[in-house]
């Protein structure tokens, strides 16, 4: 069965050229998308299968689905809980008061419904592939298979990890190795999680490192996300994060994602420009937690992805939001941020991961005052497109969405679930 696109008007996400025509999408995780003469070639039905999809888009507009480059499932249920037992002064207390005291609590079903929900968000967001950043350190064990399996029932491709540190002691770290080892070992697409450079000691980073050489996998780390890190680093190892990281191996995988990357020094920003690794910038999560903003400059801005650090899954808001702060320092144009935003691509695709190839597709119902043309693209790219446009989204060649309603699951039950396992998760934080 494929799905045919007739009367598409397509916008090219590398060229930014617009073509016109009727397009094929082949269902499967590295399979793309065909141009046919007319919509004469389009079979009702593909032989004894199922009749294929035909969705004509006439006014409508059609280019790649979206990617987030640094997400948290574990925070879904966060969403309007009670205040914490204590309010937070600064981000160390904004960690030990509100994140450490939720992924304590979270259990399987609570991860599950947490990545239930992530999902659909992303689903409906145009975001078909999610690299993810996962903490319950109380509950570890089978916590990536888990995410990956509410992932793939709704369509999201994923690269996931396990978030190690050595605040809870060593049981949790060791657990988290032995996790991450068993998700890569049995061919999950995955990372090798540390929290931050501030909760991870020598021993912790080292055997981390390990893993992803024998997995020839990354790390995936927050980095220099508040002055604590880079302050505890200087007092405990005598080095900045990034030299920490460095010494370390870190920053030897092309897969290593650094989470942030506020407060460098310029010696910091030469070793990330010279290393293969990529940085994910969060701007929303940043302001929240006052923490100062990303500034590109300094950096290789091919390098950089744009995430949502959990707060929420549309990418399209995460641009603009990274277009915003770039005015303070001049660095960043829409055409510079519409290339970040498509970076994702680069990494996923450079990296060989699967779940990212042509036939990942969103169809906008984008109705513009003004005409959009190859030219004046990325203008509406900030200025105009919005999540309130996507109308279907396809991943991997299914469609996943189609007039704004989710087609894999049930999505009021999912939602009712995850309710549940909220006030369960809000009840263990009394
Ligand atoms: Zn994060």
């Amino acid at each position: 069965m494929s799905i045919y696109l007739k009367n598409a008007a397509y916008i090219d996400w590398k060229t930014l050229e617009f073509k016109q025509g009727h397009i094929k999408v082949f269902e499967g995780p590295n399979r793309g998308i065909e141009w046919i003469p007319s919509p004469d070639h389009i079979p009702e039905m593909p032989g004894k299968g199922e009749p294929n999809t035909i969705i004509d888009c006439k006014g409508k507009w059609i280019t790649k689905s979206f990617g987030c480059g640094h997400h948290h499932v574990y925070s879904a249920l966060a969403r309007g809980m009670p205040a914490p037992k204590k309010i937070p002064a600064n981000f160390h207390e904004i960690l030990q008061y509100i994140w450490w005291a939720l992924d304590k609590c979270l259990d399987p079903q609570m991860i599950e419904a947490s990545a239930l929900a992530t999902a659909v968000a992303c689903a409906k967001h145009g975001v078909t592939f999610v690299i993810d950043h996962h903490s319950s350190p109380f509950s570890i064990e089978n916590s990536l298979k888990i995410i990956a399996d509410a992932f793939d029932k709704i369509g999201i491709s994923h690269l996931l990890c396990c978030e190690m540190s050595d605040r809870d002691g060593e049981t949790p770290s060791q657990k988290g190795l032995e996790e991450t080892g068993n998700f890569l070992k049995n061919g999950g697409q995955g990372l090798v999680g540390l929290h931050a450079s501030f909760t991870v000691g020598n021993d912790l980073l080292q055997k981390a490192v390990k893993l992803a050489e024998t997995y020839n996998s990354g790390i995936h780390i927050h980095a220099a996300e508040d002055p604590i890190d880079p302050d505890s680093c200087l007092r405990d190892h005598g080095v900045r994060v990034i030299q920490r990281l460095h010494a370390a191996g870190a920053l030897t995988f092309k897969k290593t994602i650094l989470g942030h990357c506020l407060h460098l020094d310029e010696n910091e920003k030469e070793l990330v420009r010279n290393s293969p690794v990529y940085i994910a910038q969060n701007t929303e999560s940043n302001l929240n937690n006052n923490v100062g903003v990303f500034d590109s400059r300094g950096f290789n801005t091919d390098h950089i992805l744009l995430g949502t650090d959990g707060m929420h899954s549309d990418m399209l808001r995460s641009a603009k939001a990274a277009f915003l702060v770039g005015q303070s320092s001049g660095a960043d144009s829409p055409e510079t941020i519409y290339k970040r935003f498509r970076n994702v691509h680069k990494y996923l695709q450079e990296n060989n991961f699967t779940g990212d190839s042509e036939n990942n597709l969103v169809i906008l119902d984008y109705d513009s005052p003004t005409d959009m043309t190859p030219e004046n693209f990325y203008g509406h790219f900030i200025f105009g497109l919005e999540s309130l446009h996507i109308e279907s989204v396809i991943s991997k060649g299914k469609l996943i969405v189609r007039d704004r309603k989710i087609l894999t699951i049930d999505e009021q039950e999912t939602l009712d679930f995850s309710k549940i396992m909220a006030k369960r998760l809000w009840k263990c934080l009394k």
